[in-house]
């Protein structure tokens, strides 16, 4: 059998063992817990979720009775649902350095900042970024298994902690900048930075899971944006688009390419698809930091600064819009949506500039068995 984590109950830090016996009946997975006790502490909370994948009002009110922002007009459908603890990693697994700052701040990216410089790898740090890399897709590929109808993006955050774990990586993304979670889960109108939450994932729906690992002093940073049920011709195509977008802006990096010719090749062709481009948020530079130079935007004209070398380490991520490019963010101050409710999908790899092209480093590794989105195109 699975590992069933650690329990769910708020302080409790036990080994779960067992499972709430509604939420295998619903088809809802996780809810583990340590023992009856923790299990019945925790009940007029965890009921919730029931009552969500049932579809069912809660206490009575409308679904939608969880509103913690009531005078934000939201742009689209989406709402957010109430969000579990913040999970802990073992004091074992080395930690970058913003994991136990109280604001989340970096120094170490702090300090490095505005200098324009370029790192070029060393064949250690190249080395230690490329296993950082791998270790990141085998943990993107366990979120791909679970990412279904029913199924919480709290839940996928917690399949995703429980991976970094095995693999004696910390998930980046939490405590940066005070980010609550493991992973962002961008769902539908979502461009990025979606916080992981109770609600549970519904057929039609684009689910971008976006995983970022540190693993002995290095991250690597890769997403996909999956189907969950039966997703429309038109969100299909979408997603099919931002895939061919990535891919194109990959196909030109090679040494003496510039950083800003990115944009170009990426709003040529999702333009001539009738889509726009995100402009608020660019690929980034990756290796002992986790945001550092380069910055990549993703749109055309852009003015980013610094030419491809040998060494250089760095994502591509577009974040493909149907209607506007312009974006707003959710009274979270992370929840980036587009501003006319209209999808958004996204794709991102971690690229280490060769003497020839580059290496892809957070690739679709054989034999992982896991149908890839396009399949279901
Ligand atoms: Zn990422
Ligand atoms: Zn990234």
């Amino acid at each position: 059998m699975a590992t069933l984590g650690k329990c769910e109950s708020t302080d409790c830090t036990n080994n779960a063992k067992l499972q709430c016996p509604t939420c295998i009946k619903l088809g809802i997975q996780g809810s583990f817990f340590c023992s009856q006790e923790c299990f019945k502490n925790n009940w007029k909370t965890h009921k919730i979720i029931h009552s969500l994948a049932k579809g069912e009002s809660i206490d009575g009110k409308k679904e939608s009775s969880y509103n913690p922002w009531p005078h934000y007009n939201f742009t689209g459908k989406l709402r957010p649902f109430p969000q579990s603890e913040k999970r802990t990693v073992p004091r074992g697994i080395a930690r970058p350095d913003y994991a136990d700052h109280p604001q989340g701040f970096s120094l170490s990216e702090q300090a490095v900042k505005g200098s324009g410089l370029i790192k070029v790898l060393d064949d250690e740090e190249i080395e230690g970024v490329k296993l950082a890399c791998k270790l990141g897709r085998e943990v993107l590929d366990e979120a791909a298994r679970v990412c279904d109808i029913g199924v919480t993006t709290d839940e996928i955050d917690r399949v995703v902690h429980e991976a970094c774990i095995e693999r004696d990586c910390y998930p980046s993304p939490l405590n940066y900048y005070q980010f609550p979670a493991s992973c962002c889960t961008s769902v539908n109108e979502v461009i990025c930075h979606g916080i992981p939450d109770t609600r549970p994932l519904k057929d039609g729906d684009l689910c971008n899971v976006d995983i970022t690992v540190y693993h002995r002093g290095f991250h690597g940073d890769l997403n996909e944006t999956f189907f969950v049920g039966n997703v429309s011709e038109k969100h299909k195509n979408l997603v099919k688009v931002t895939h061919e977008c990535l891919s194109k802006a990959i196909e030109i990096v090679k040494p003496g390419e510039k950083y800003r010719e990115i944009g170009n090749v990426i709003q040529k062709h999702a333009q001539a698809h009738g889509y726009s481009v995100v402009r608020s948020y660019c690929g980034h530079g990756i290796h002992r930091l986790f945001h550092t130079t380069p910055n990549v935007p993703h749109y055309a004209k852009n003015r980013a600064i610094g030419v491809m070398k040998p060494g250089h380490c760095f994502t591509i991520e577009p974040m493909i819009s149907e209607g506007t490019w312009r974006d707003e963010m959710w009274p979270d101050k992370w929840t980036a949506v587009t501003a006319d409710g209209q999808w958004s999908a996204q794709f991102e790899q971690t690229l280490l500039v060769n003497e020839t092209g580059c290496e892809i480093l957070t690739r679709r590794r054989e034999k992982n068995g896991q149908p890839h989105f396009m399949d279901k195109l």
